[in-house]
């Protein structure tokens, strides 16, 4: 068997067209949604990945701001910027852009942002929201990934998903959502022992652990459904999963690449949860 690919570029790309229209209508009733970014320091990697979210809203008819803070900034000083986000009438979502510095605890951040411009979806009242099943702002990883497994009528209810990883982004709230849809979700981790034998039950395998081809043809049975999250970078400076790609498409019925996979729904559902601010939480998909 060779692996059907899910796009996620063109997938971002047809959502990303249905999003523009959407805002098109907004702005004909005046109002025209706006996420305001905060990046704190200069990380490389947070300046790209803010970089991407700036040009996805432009694409779509979003408008965004940047406020870039010193390094040195104050976790209070941060924290009042924040609030004042909170109490701008014009300013729909907010996202703070992770990891800060040491000494700012990104717990406090991520709580103080009001829930209802949270489009992070990282805020406990959103993750209790989703844990219960009620409309809210998901996280944007998850939420792409159960998107990409729509697009493609795969169905999920019933099916055994196993998600290697458990970090509060990406591990936990994709299997709650894989829950939340009905799957049979184990979720396996660094103190797990004898990974493949979970694995290779996986009929659905998401794999977020940061290691560089960790996966390979081995770790999963025929004709299992592989979303592959992870970023890493190569020596020679290119991006790759934490699946072997080339061997796991030998064997897999679908299959996400990186690039070109689950990143680009990332920025996409953040657009999302940017219009779902505007419109009001009931407003939901
Ligand atoms: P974290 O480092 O927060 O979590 C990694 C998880 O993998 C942990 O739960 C850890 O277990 C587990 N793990 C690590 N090594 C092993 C191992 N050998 N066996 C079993 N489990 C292991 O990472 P994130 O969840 O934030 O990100 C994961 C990957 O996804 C990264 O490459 C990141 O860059 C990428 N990413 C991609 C996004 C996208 O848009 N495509 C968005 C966010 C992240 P334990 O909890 O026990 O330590």
């Amino acid at each position: 068997m060779v692996a059907e690919i899910i796009d996620g570029k063109k997938l971002s790309h047809e959502l990303k067209m249905k999003m523009k229209e959407e805002v098109n209508q907004l702005k004909k009733t005046g109002v025209t949604p706006h996420l305001t970014v905060i990046l704190v320091g200069d990380n490389p990697a947070s300046k790209s990945y803010v970089k991407g979210k700036e040009k996805a809203c432009e694409e779509t008819g979003i408008s965004s701001d940047l406020i870039e803070l010193n390094e040195t900034i104050t976790e209070d000083e941060l924290l009042a910027q924040i609030v004042k986000l909170n109490n701008d009438k014009s300013v729909h979502g907010i996202l703070v852009q992770l990891p800060l510095p040491n000494h700012i605890e990104e717990q406090k951040v991520i709580e103080i942002i009001s829930p209802e411009k949270d489009v992070d979806g990282f805020h406990p009242v959103n993750i209790g929201r989703m844990m219960t099943g009620q409309d809210t702002f998901l996280p944007c990883t998850p939420h792409g990934i159960i998107k990409m497994l729509k697009s493609k009528n795969i169905s999920i209810e019933g099916k055994h998903a196993v998600v290697l990883g458990r970090s509060n982004i990406v591990g936990k709230p994709v299997g709650q959502l894989l829950l939340n849809e009905n799957a049979t979700v184990t979720y396996c981790h660094s103190r797990t022992p004898n990974l493949k034998e979970y694995t290779k039950n996986a009929d659905i395998l998401v794999v977020a652990l940061g290691k560089a081809h960790f996966v390979d043809e081995n770790h999963i049975k025929e004709g299992a459904v592989v979303i592959d999250v992870g970023i890493n970078r190569t020596e020679d400076g290119s991006l790759t999963g934490d699946v072997n790609f080339d061997k796991v498409k030998e064997k897999a019925s679908y299959i996400t690449p990186v690039p070109r996979g689950v990143g680009p729904m990332t920025i996409t559902m953040l657009l999302s949860n940017t219009i779902k601010a505007v419109k009001g939480l009931t407003s939901g998909e």
